[in-house]
C-alpha cells in the first residue's frame, strides 16, 4: 500500500514539538544576555551530564569527533602511536585517531554484540605485537608502538569492558571509550561488582550530541567524560586554543568549544533522556516479540547478559538486503545501513594496507545489516505495520529458497 502514511527511519520533529516552549525560552534567554560562548549554561550542562554518566568531570566540546580527538590527545596518545579499534564503526572513530597523529589498527568484532571481540584483541596483543629493543609493545604489522584502545559501544550496546580493561592494564594501554551511540548504556562489570555507565569505565570517553543521537543537540555538540582531573583540565585547554588564561597559549589547541545555546538546549533534553531510553527499550522489546517467528530467516539484536542497551539503533540482519529495503520503502517505511562499508575497506584507508577477508565478521555484517525505525515516539501500531511488511518480505524469500 503505497499510500500508507510514512514511517520515517527517525522522527526528530516530534520530541522538539513536545519541548518547543522550553527550548524557545532557553534560546530567548541566550539572546537577551548575549551569552553565546561558555558561561553558566555550559557549566550547568557539564555538571548534569557528568552526574548522568557517574563521572567526576564532563567537558563540553563542538562534536563527538572533537571529543574523541581531545580525549586521545589529553590522555597522551602521541604522533606515531598505534591505537586499536574496530572496523565497523563511523569513520569519526578513526579520523580522531589519525588526526592526533596516530595510526588506527583494527581487530574484528563479536558475531553477537557487534562490538570488539575480546579474544581477537587478546590474540592481537599476544601474537601480533612484540617488544622492541627498548621494551615498547609494537605492532609487528606496522612497527608502530601500540598505546591505546578505542572500544565502540555500537548501536547503544556496550563493548565487553572488563576483559578490555584487564588487557589494557596488562599492556599499559590507554582506553578511550567511543560512547557516541551510548548515552545511558550500562555495563555489568563483574570485576567492580556493579552496573557501570558507558563513559565511566575507560580513562575517558567521547559522546556525540549530533541531532540523531539518543541525546541530540539542535546542531553540533559533543562531550568528554572522565574521572581523571588532569585529563579534564587538558581537554578544557585543548578545546579553547590551548589557553588556560586568555591569550596565553601553553600549547596549540583547537576551536572546539560547546556553544552555550546548544548547552542550554541539551540541558533541557537531558531531563528527558532516561524516559526516552526507556521508550526505546520498550520498542525493542515489542520488535523482539513481533519478529520472534522469523528467527530462522532474520537475526535480531541480542543484548548480552552484562548489557543494558539504549537501542540507539535497532539493527537486524537479512539476506538479499536490497530487496528487503526496497520492499519496506514501497510501503513507505524508512530504513538505514550502519554501516555499508567497513573502515578497513574504505578508500580513505587504503594506505593502512588491509584487504578483503581481514575482518570476516565485520565484512559479513556490513552486507547483512539493516536498521529499522527506532526512536522514542515510535508506536506499537507503527511497529505492527513495519513487522507485517518485514514478515512478508522475509518469508516470501525463504519460500523461494525452500522451493
Ligand atoms: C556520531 C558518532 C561519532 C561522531 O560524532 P559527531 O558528533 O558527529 O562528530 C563518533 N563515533 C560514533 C560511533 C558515532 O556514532
Amino acid at each position: 500500500m503505497a499510500n500508507d502514511t510514512k514511517i520515517a527511519f527517525l522522527d526528530l520533529v516530534a520530541p522538539h514539538m513536545e519541548l518547543e516552549e522550553e527550548l524557545v525560552a532557553a534560546f530567548r534567554a541566550a539572546l537577551r544576555s548575549a551569552a553565546f560562548i561558555g558561561g553558566p549554561a555550559v557549566e550547568g550542562f557539564e555538571h548534569d551530564f557528568a552526574s548522568f554518566c557517574d563521572t567526576r568531570f564532563c567537558v563540553g566540546v563542538g562534536s563527538g569527533t572533537d571529543a574523541l580527538r581531545f580525549a586521545l590527545a589529553a590522555a597522551g596518545i602521541a604522533k606515531g602511536d598505534c591505537v586499536i579499534t574496530v572496523p565497523n564503526t563511523f569513520i569519526a572513530t578513526t579520523e580522531a585517531i589519525s588526526q592526533v597523529g596516530a595510526q588506527p589498527e583494527f581487530v574484528d568484532v563479536d558475531e553477537h554484540t557487534y562490538t570488539m571481540d575480546v579474544e581477537k584483541l587478546r590474540n592481537f596483543l599476544e601474537e601480533k605485537c612484540e617488544r622492541d629493543a627498548s621494551g615498547r609493545l609494537v605492532s609487528k604489522r606496522t612497527g608502530h608502538p601500540v598505546t591505546g584502545i578505542v572500544p565502540v559501544h555500537l548501536y547503544g550496546h556496550p563493548a565487553d569492558m572488563d576483559p578490555i580493561m584487564e588487557l589494557a592494564e596488562r599492556y599499559h594501554l590507554i582506553v578511550i571509550e567511543d560512547a557516541c551511540q551510548a548515552h545511558g548504556t550500562e555495563y555489568y562489570s563483574a570485576r567492580n561488582k556493579r552496573w557501570m555507565k558507558a563513559g565511566s569505565i575507560g580513562r575517558a570517553a567521547a559522546f556525540s550530541f549530533y541531532p540523531g543521537k539518543n541525546l541530540g543537540a539542535c546542531g553540533e555538540a559533543g562531550a568528554i567524560t572522565t574521572n581523571d582531573e588532569a585529563i579534564a583540565r587538558k581537554c578544557r585547554v585543548i578545546r579553547d586554543h590551548g589557553q588556560a588564561k586568555k591569550y596565553y597559549h601553553d600549547i596549540e589547541g583547537y576551536n572546539g568549544r560547546l556553544d552555550s545555546i546548544q548547552a542550554a538546549l541539551l540541558r533541557i533534553k537531558l531531563g528527558h533522556l532516561r524516559e526516552w531510553n526507556e521508550r526505546r527499550r520498550k520498542a525493542a522489546e515489542v520488535y523482539g516479540i513481533l519478529l520472534s517467528d522469523l528467527h530462522d530467516d532474520m537475526i535480531v539484536p541480542a543484548a548480552a547478559p552484562w548489557a543494558h542497551s539504549v537501542y540507539h539503533l535497532y539493527v537486524v540482519r537479512v539476506q538479499n538486503r536490497d530487496e528487503f529495503i526496497a520492499e519496506l520503502a514501497a510501503h513507505n517505511i524508512g530504513t538505514g545501513i550502519h554501516y555499508p562499508v567497513p573502515l578497513h575497506l574504505q578508500s580513505a584507508y587504503g594506505y593502512l594496507g588491509y584487504k578483503e577477508g581481514d575482518f570476516p565478521v565485520a565484512e559479513r555484517l556490513a552486507k547483512e545489516i539493516v536498521s529499522l525505525p527506532m526512536f522514542p515516539n515510535l508506536t506499537p501500531d507503527q511497529q505492527q505495520r513495519i513487522c507485517t511488511v518485514v514478515g512478508r518480505s522475509v518469508s516470501k524469500r525463504s519460500t523461494l529458497v525452500n522451493a
